[in-house]
């Protein structure tokens, strides 16, 4: 296996072990865990600097995001996003009041416009009937509270539900995503299958229940994703993660094969 000449004292036989006793998640995370997400977060922040994440300029604009986001790419997201703002339809009473129809052909650019209208109508419904149409009164309910209310709203799921607490509400919650799964799963501290509650407890219980600190670690590991964990061709011999790659991955192997490690573990030090 290339890379197998790399001392390995950042990812040792007792890490090892310990990492492999946490497989599958069926543990409460430790002291160790938190230790280990921490380095984690540290390196992706030292190679990638503050992301500054989500770019919207309100909490309603941040949930009509997070509903819009779902199954596109981000770009799509900000065509709707320039409709509804251009037709002074970026508020909740505006999106209640809006024909259905219309609705739909202004979120159009987000793909599945027609079930993404509905969910806006939905969300903006539930806003109503449960807060009396009021953004600030449904974020003063209690995190667990209000996560259960918004998973009961039509279209939004685990991942919608989390953004919206986290970005638009400043809620301590981590939102789990698919680069989370790629990379949690290649570094075998899951088994890379994707359950987002038993990740998100994790990820929550091993880090501090501070809403900027989840924001940005969420941040890091996407930008992480996109530019080195890809999915078929990962860069790992440039990836600020390459340090915490476990040799017993399968995706050692893209490591460079005269990678000491050096430089990394200086800038750990
Ligand atoms: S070191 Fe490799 S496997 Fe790990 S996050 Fe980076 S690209 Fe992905």
């Amino acid at each position: 296996m290339r890379g197998t000449s790399r001392p390995d004292s950042r990812t040792t036989a007792a890490v090892r072990s310990r990492r492999a006793k946490s497989t599958n998640l069926n543990f409460e995370p430790t002291a160790f865990h938190s230790a280990e997400l921490l380095r984690y977060y540290k390196a992706m922040s030292e190679v990638l600097g503050p992301m500054h994440w989500w770019p919207a300029k309100s909490p309603f604009e941040v949930i009509v995001g997070a509903i819009l986001t779902q199954s596109t790419a981000w770009g799509n997201v900000e065509l709707a996003i320039h409709n509804l703002r251009s037709t002074k339809m970026l508020t909740p009473s505006a999106i209640s009041k809006i024909a259905p129809s219309r609705l739909a052909s202004l979120v159009r650019p987000s793909g599945y416009f027609r079930q993404k209208a509905r969910k806006l109508k939905s969300f903006v419904r539930f806003l109503r009937a449960e807060y009396a149409g009021s953004l600030q009164r449904m974020f003063r309910t209690p995190t667990l509270e209000l996560r259960k209310k918004l998973l009961a709203v039509h279209g939004i799921g685990p991942e919608t539900a989390d953004s919206i607490l986290l970005y638009a509400g400043n809620h301590p919650v981590f939102v789990v995503d698919a680069y989370t799964h790629r990379i949690f799963g290649r570094h075998q501290i899951t088994d890379g299958k994707p359950d987002y509650e038993r990740v998100r407890a994790f990820v929550e219980g091993a880090l501090p229940p501070h809403a900027p600190t989840l924001n940005e670690f969420h941040a890091l590991i996407v930008n992480t994703g996109k530019n080195w964990c890809r999915k078929s061709t990962p860069r790992c011999a440039e990836c600020p993660l390459r340090a915490m790659l476990p040799l017993s991955s399968p995706f050692a192997k893209f490591l460079a094969p005269d990678f000491s490690g050096k430089l990394f573990s200086e800038a750990l030090a």
